[in-house]
Parts: C-alpha cells; sequence; structure tokens
C-alpha cells in the first residue's frame, strides 16, 4: 500500500488544472457538405517517436538518479513503476501494482582456504547460485580433469559420469572441470558419492579462465564453489586440502509487477515487457524501449477509446533479467487459467541500435512450433510492417524472454525483438540496414545500454506495427477463441541459467 501512495504526487492534479484552464479548440465546423468527412486515426497513426522517446527519457532519468540501474529489488525498478503508473492515471486509466514475495537463500559469509592459504573471492573463486551451507575442511580429490584443456569448450566430461568417482572416499571435497554436462550433474554425482564440498574449476581455453559463475537449478545442501582454471588446475597434482566456511540466511525479495487493463468484452488481448534492467545498467534498449512501446500504446488508446472493444490488459513485468520472474510469478498464482488472454505480445527490446525488425514466429517456418493462433498475430505484426511498405524478418518463438511463460500454457503468442549479443549478417544487413558481423546491441546487459543505444526511426516503426496488429487483433477477435485449448503443466519450468551446459548459454533478454 505504501507503495502505491507514494505513485500518487501532486503532479497528476496540476497537469489536470493545466488541462482546464487551457481546452483544446473546438473543431472548426465549415457548413460545407461537400467536405467528406475524415477517416478517424488509426492507432498506428496515433502513436508518436515524441511520445515514445518522452516515457525513455523518464526512464533514462530514472536510471541515472538510482546508481545507474533499474533492475529488479532497486528503487530504480520501483521508481519505472511509478512512472508507468502515473502516466497511465493522467491517461485515465487505474493502474495497480501486483507484488509477489519470493524467498532465497542469500550468502552473509564466505571464505576458502587452499593448504592453509586464503584464497581471493572473485578473482580466485566466487560462489554458485543454489550452494548450501557449510564449515568444513576435508582433502581435494580431483574428478577425471582434463589439464591442459582441450582445444574446444566443452572438452572435457569431468565429473559426467558416477564412475568418474569410483574410489571416491566420501568426506573428500570433489574437484571437477567445467564442461559437457549442467554443472547439477556433476553436483549430483558428487553427492551420490559422499563429497562433503564441490569445487567446479573453468574449463582453461581462453575465454574460460576466470572463476565460473553458474546457476545450479536447485538448492544443494553442501558449498558449491565455482574457481577459476589457474587455481583449479594447480590442485590436479599432488596432496591439497581446503577449509570452507559458507553461511546463507532465508532472505524475501518483492516482485512489483505492474498493470493497466481497458475494460472490454470477454475477449481479452494482453500486452506485455519487462521494466526492470540488469544490475549493469540503466537498461533504455533492454527494455525500457518495450516498456515504453507499450506505455504509449496504452496512452493513445485510452484517448481514441474504441467503440465494440476486447478487454486490453498491459502488463510491465518485473524480475525478468533474473530468470522471468515476474511473468512466470503472475500466471502460476492465477486462480484459474480462464483468466490468461486469448492473445499475448510481448515487446523486448525493440530499438537496438544495429537492429532489425524480427516477428516471433507463431506458424512454425522456423521450425519451432507455438501455440494454436500464434500463427494469427505473426500474421497481424507483418502487416503493421506491410503498411508502412518496411521489410521485416522473423525469430523463432523467444523463449527468454516474458513470453516464455505464455508459451508454455499455450496462450497464442508473438512479439517483436530487434536482436541482442548475436551479430548481424550480411542478408539481414541488406535487407534492413546497418552492419554486418556487428551484434545487433553491442551494449546489450551493458552500462552503455543508455539514450544514444536506441535506434529511433525502428524504435518507432516497431511501435506502429504493435499498434496495427492491436487494433486489427481488437476488430476480429473471435479467431482466436475457436477450439482454444489450454493445456495446463504441472509446473512451469523457469529457464534457469547453467553455464555448464553444452547448449549455448544464453540469459534472459
Ligand atoms: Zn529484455
Amino acid at each position: 500500500m505504501l507503495l502505491l501512495l507514494a505513485c500518487f504526487s501532486g503532479s497528476v492534479a496540476t497537469d489536470d488544472l493545466v488541462q482546464l484552464d487551457d481546452p483544446p479548440d473546438e473543431p472548426l465546423d465549415t457548413g460545407d457538405p461537400l467536405v467528406e468527412e475524415e477517416e478517424p486515426p488509426t492507432l498506428a497513426d496515433t502513436v508518436t517517436l515524441e511520445g515514445l522517446m518522452g516515457h525513455l527519457d523518464a526512464l533514462a532519468e530514472i536510471g541515472a538518479m538510482n546508481n545507474d540501474t533499474r533492475a529488479w529489488t532497486t528503487e530504480g525498478q520501483l521508481q519505472s513503476s511509478d512512472y508507468v503508473i502515473e502516466t497511465l492515471t493522467a491517461a485515465g486509466y487505474s493502474p495497480w501494482q501486483d507484488l509477489h514475495v519470493l524467498e532465497d537463500l542469500d550468502v552473509v559469509e564466505i571464505g576458502l582456504s587452499i593448504d592453509g592459504e586464503d584464497q581471493a573471492y572473485g578473482e580466485d573463486y566466487v560462489d554458485m547460485s543454489g550452494t548450501g551451507a557449510g564449515d568444513l575442511e576435508g582433502d581435494i580429490t580431483a574428478i577425471h580433469p582434463q589439464v591442459p584443456p582441450g582445444e574446444d569448450a566443452n572438452s572435457s566430461n569431468s565429473g559426467c559420469s558416477a564412475e568418474h568417482f569410483d574410489g571416491f572416499e566420501a568426506g573428500d571435497i570433489a574437484l571437477i572441470q567445467r564442461g559437457s554436462c549442467n554443472f547439477s550433474e556433476k553436483v549430483e554425482n558428487a553427492l551420490d558419492a559422499g563429497a562433503s564440498a564441490v569445487l567446479i574449476f573453468n574449463e582453461g581455453q581462453d575465454d574460460r579462465q576466470e572463476p565460473v559463475q553458474g546457476t545450479l537449478g536447485a538448492t544443494y545442501d553442501i558449498p558449491v564453489l565455482g574457481l577459476s582454471y589457474a587455481l583449479g588446475a594447480s590442485l590436479v597434482e599432488g596432496e591439497h586440502s581446503a577449509q570452507i566456511l559458507l553461511t546463507t540466511e532465508l532472505v524475501e525479495y518483492t516482485l512489483t509487477n505492474t498493470f493497466a487493463e481497458l475494460p472490454g468484452s470477454d475477449d481479452v488481448v494482453m500486452l506485455g515487457g519487462h521494466l526492470d534492467s540488469v544490475m549493469a545498467g540503466p537498461g533504455l534498449n533492454d527494455n525500457g524501449s518495450g516498456s515504453a512501446l507499450i506505455l504509449e500504446l496504452a496512452v493513445q488508446l485510452a484517448a481514441l477509446d474504441p467503440e465494440d472493444r476486447p478487454t486490453v490488459r498491459f502488463a510491465w513485468w518485473d524480475g525478468e533479467e533474473y530468470g522471468l520472474l515476474g511473468s512466470y510469478a503472475w500466471i502460476e498464482e492465477l486462480e484459474s487459467y480462464d483468466d490468461l488472454p486469448d492473445a499475448y505480445f510481448n515487446y523486448d527490446m525493440v530499438a537496438s541500435p544495429n537492429g532489425a525488425p524480427f516477428v516471433y514466429d507463431g506458424d512454425g517456418s522456423t521450425g519451432s512450433n507455438a501455440p494454436k493462433g500464434s500463427d494469427h498475430l505473426e500474421v497481424l505484426l507483418g502487416e503493421g510492417f506491410d503498411l508502412q511498405d518496411r521489410p521485416f524478418g522473423e525469430t523463432p518463438p523467444v523463449s527468454r524472454s516474458d513470453s516464455g511463460g505464455f508459451y508454455q500454457v499455450g496462450v497464442a503468442t508473438s512479439g517483436i525483438f530487434t536482436g541482442a549479443e548475436g551479430n548481424k549478417s550480411s542478408a539481414e544487413a541488406s535487407s534492413f540496414g546497418g552492419l554486418a558481423g556487428e551484434a545487433y546491441d553491442r551494449c546489450y546487459h551493458r552500462s552503455c545500454d543508455r539514450l544514444d543505444n536506441i535506434d529511433q526511426e525502428l524504435f518507432l516503426a516497431n511501435a506502429k506495427a504493435a499498434a496495427h496488429a492491436l487494433e486489427a487483433w481488437s476488430a476480429d477477435p473471435e479467431e482466436l477463441d475457436e477450439d482454444r485449448v489450454l493445456v495446463r503443466p504441472d509446473r512451469l519450468a523457469v529457464p534457469e541459467a547453467d553455464c555448464g551446459s553444452t547448449e549455448a548459454f544464453k540469459p534472459a533478454l
């Protein structure tokens, strides 16, 4: 409640007064019957770069005032939510913040000494996400390492097989190399063999030297630390022992999702994007851009106030950068899956500086299936680009953003994405402009994701395409409803980052 009160500052009322003092001019009645009645503007017509950039400027200012971040659990994220609430309130909405409390084990105290020598946290070792606590001493046993390392990443299969632990003495500390299987598989095998702690050292190729930062996907009862290659490799030969101290405490974190709804018929279309940035920077492209796009569409739609409309719901998710937390929490806590929308559009990174407009595939043409009805959304977004005479590409269904949960529960889903850390191909550069062989967004998840990291023209084009798709879906919402079957999985599987996997590791967008 405190959060909500903080949102309603005096500025809203002041703006209202200004508007009352200065009413818009009445339209001139020419009295000429020959003058044709003008077509009412489309939603896409009403979307302007000024509107979009106004929101982005506000988010940039919030970042600047809050240590250059708008990440989950920071004041920058809460102020971003407050800005969205204030803007929507001024536009006539009754927006709300939806809070979810998550519990997590935080490391309070950590220390590692080897053969009596203290090691440096961050430089020599780090804790892995999901580590347990412990205060112990033990002999180190190397598990099937490959030192020197193979030429390619993931050459080592250290600890991937239970047989690697044959002869392992219970109570020893397992020293395992990063490589071809998940960290969690290594830890499970070590636990089965009776290890008192696990040290996972980096594999040793040029880009695999620093202490391994990893996510285990579960919480274990023993300490699991990531070591630099240099430290790990130095322990492979000879006899070594380690002393480990790691204490944890249970901490509660609050997710603040922000919502607004324009009420209408029983058909529900939803637009969503994440409002939080990474900790490393203010996140103006990722995802100030998508947040601003959705906000401007909400403002303009309320002003148009179309008749016979479906219910249009807008969501600004929190905690996306930490594993799609806000959207998954919301979906999981729905009382009934009847409360899910008929269609969901996701907007995450829509103004990448070397970007290209990619529509999320909905008809399986990229080889990945999306839920029934997604093909229709893909077509509508494509029309939005066609109407602007702009070429567009497509991307496989994006599961590393908040669309992931909607795909999983079977909601028709699409969206627009302009590229992240990947490089633009020459074919894409000829179609969409920009530099081939360079990242779509060289500031992806970095501190330089600022206002000058925005392609404004691409931003506006995407917003207009999104506006068209929303308006076109709203004009004929029944099309998606026929025979729609929602499949409720036993448990939503939130994708976990796992740097040990053979799959290319891709963080949440
Ligand atoms: Zn993102």
